[in-house]
């Protein structure tokens, strides 16, 4: 096997572990095992170079309190998730089907 067959590998496996530890952390109802999750996922996809998808911003990205400790609310066009672990407020564009129209006018 080529080490980069053997490269791919590893991250195919590292991909479905971060997949499963942010599908834990999001079920988890336990704050402290939750967040755990979130830590563990984030740090397996550091080390492997695989990203965590739309799930990351569930997250806090400030305390990185998992998303049952985040609320997600919609205000102006805007989602704004507020942190009740640490109070850290981010605002995200509600994104929508924006690209596909760009791309059938060319
Ligand atoms: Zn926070």
């Amino acid at each position: 096997m080529s080490r980069q067959k053997q490269k791919e590998g590893v991250q195919q496996t590292a991909k479905r572990r971060v997949a499963g530890l942010v599908k834990m952390a999001v079920k988890e109802k336990n704050p402290v095992r939750a967040r755990r999750y979130g830590e563990l996922a984030r740090a397996v996809g550091m080390r492997n170079r695989v990203r965590l998808g739309k799930e990351k911003q569930l997250f806090c990205k400030k305390c990185g309190a998992p998303p049952s400790k985040v609320g997600v609310r919609i205000k102006d066009g805007c989602r704004v998730l507020t942190c009740r672990e640490c109070g850290h407020v981010r605002k995200l564009p509600v994104r929508r089907e924006a690209r596909r129209e760009s791309k059938q006018d060319l």
